[in-house]
This record gives structure tokens, sequence and C-alpha cells, in this order.
């Protein structure tokens, strides 16, 4: 694989913490992007928001209120793991599809593959721009415009499981599954809009648990133990 789009979930941004921000955390997954970097890989990413708000657990605001403010969320961490990234000798670029002034670069797919090229790790903050949809979707979509190989999801859980682990100790674990069966059986690993677009667009994707030692690295190395989606 030589482009890969990373989706880190907010949750697993936050660490045992829940909330916010975990610096330990942020910097241990910079410090593994740039062993993929110094390798030749072109890393995409993709930040959740749900470390500090997601749109469809307020009650009381307009759900298009709610969900802006879900998005500028990704927009902060973003930024946040962006900075950390550079800290850790990375060169990097924010990229939003709505103006964010100076802070970000507006998205085009020629200037965000440019700077893959440039050697930058790029981030795509802000979602789709749209409520209504997850940052599981914005990364899938990302993944398919810039045409890469495949998405890693780096989640608070380490792989996908036939029933919720956290309700049900006897759940199973998947060491593959097919994004079929996912839709089929309305496993929530992965949103259903984003699952509908990775089996249309045939996008690959490699399910673990970010809290797990050197997983992002093992994942692009083969020796993976999360749940790997086949298309
Ligand atoms: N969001 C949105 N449109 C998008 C992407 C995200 O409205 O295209 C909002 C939505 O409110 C969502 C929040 O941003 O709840 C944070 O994203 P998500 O819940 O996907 O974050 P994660 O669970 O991955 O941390």
């Amino acid at each position: 694989m030589k482009r890969v789009l990373l989706k880190l979930s907010g949750e697993a941004l936050a660490g045992d913490k829940k909330t916010g921000f975990d610096e330990a955390t942020c910097m241990g997954v910079a410090q593994q992007v740039k062993k993929l970097v110094d390798d030749g890989i072109q890393v995409a990413i993709v930040t959740g928001g749900g470390n500090f708000w997601r749109g469809r657990t307020s009650e009381t605001i307009d759900r298009v209120k709610a969900d802006q403010i879900g998005m500028l969320a990704t927009v902060m961490n973003c930024i946040y793991v962006s900075d950390i990234f550079r800290y850790a000798g990375m060169k990097t670029e924010v990229f939003t599809p709505f103006v964010c002034g100076a802070f970000t670069t507006l998205f085009s797919k020629d200037a965000a593959v440019e700077a893959l090229n440039e050697g930058k790790v790029i981030f795509f903050a802000g979602g789709t721009g749209h409520p209504y949809f997850s940052t599981d979707t914005g990364a899938v979509l990302k993944a398919i415009e810039i045409e890469a190989d495949a998405m890693l999801l780096a989640k608070a859980i380490d792989g996908i499981y036939d029933s919720d682990p956290k309700v049900n100790p006897q759940a199973k674990k998947y060491d593959e599954i097919s994004i079929q069966e996912i839709i089929d059986k309305k496993l929530m690993a992965v949103d259903l809009t984003a699952s509908i677009m990775c089996l249309e667009h045939k996008m690959p994707m490699l399910v673990f648990g970010l809290n797990e030692e050197n997983s992002i690295v093992e994942t692009m190395m083969g020796t993976f133990t999360g749940t790997k989606v086949t298309v």
C-alpha cells in the first residue's frame, strides 16, 4: 500500500479520559505515522469529534446546528494532532471543505494530492461539510477522492464484533468480514452510509484498536490483529 487514509476516532484520541486530548496518545500516533512516512507511505488523516461533541447526542438544540458544532470539533482535533505531528518532525497541512480563514486550506483533490506528493501528512477536518453525515462517511469519501489504497480505522475498540463487547462478554471478534456482511448484519462498526460507499467504490478497510501497542505500524506491515474488511 502506497497511500492510505487513517481515521482516528475522537474518543480514541482522548485516551482513558474519554474527553479532550490525551497528549501521550497523540504523540504515540505521531511516532507511528512518522515511521510510515519515512518508509515512503503517503498518509492522509481524518479525526472524529466524539471527544468533544457528537451532533446526534443533543436532544435540545437543532440537529443542523449540533452537527456544525461536531464538524468544528473535528477541526480542533485536526489542528491539535497536526501540530503534534509537526513537533514529531513531519510536515503537515489541514484541509477543510469550508473556509476557516487562515486556520486551514480549502480542500481540493489537486491541492491534497500535491501536498501528499510533497511528503506532507494531510488532515481532512470538518467532515463532509454537511450535517446528518459522520466523520466515517467523510473519511470514506476522501479515501475514494484521493484514490487511497485502503482505509485504516483506528478505534477505541480493537476490531469488529458480532455484538457490543461492552454489553455482551461473549461477543466474538471477526478476523475478516465482507462489507456486505457488515451491511446485512447491521453491525455498527461503521455507519451504513459509509459502508455503502465502501461497497460501491470497493474501498477495503482495516479496523483496529488505537490503544493497542504499535497498532498502526503493525497494520501496515501485515502483522495485524484487528478486523480486515473485504470488498
Ligand atoms: N459531522 C457532521 N458531518 C460530517 C462529519 C461530522 O455533521 O460530515 C458532525 C456530527 O455531528 C458528528 C460529529 O461531527 O457527530 C463528530 O463526528 P463523529 O461522531 O463521526 O466522531 P467520532 O465518533 O468518530 O469521534
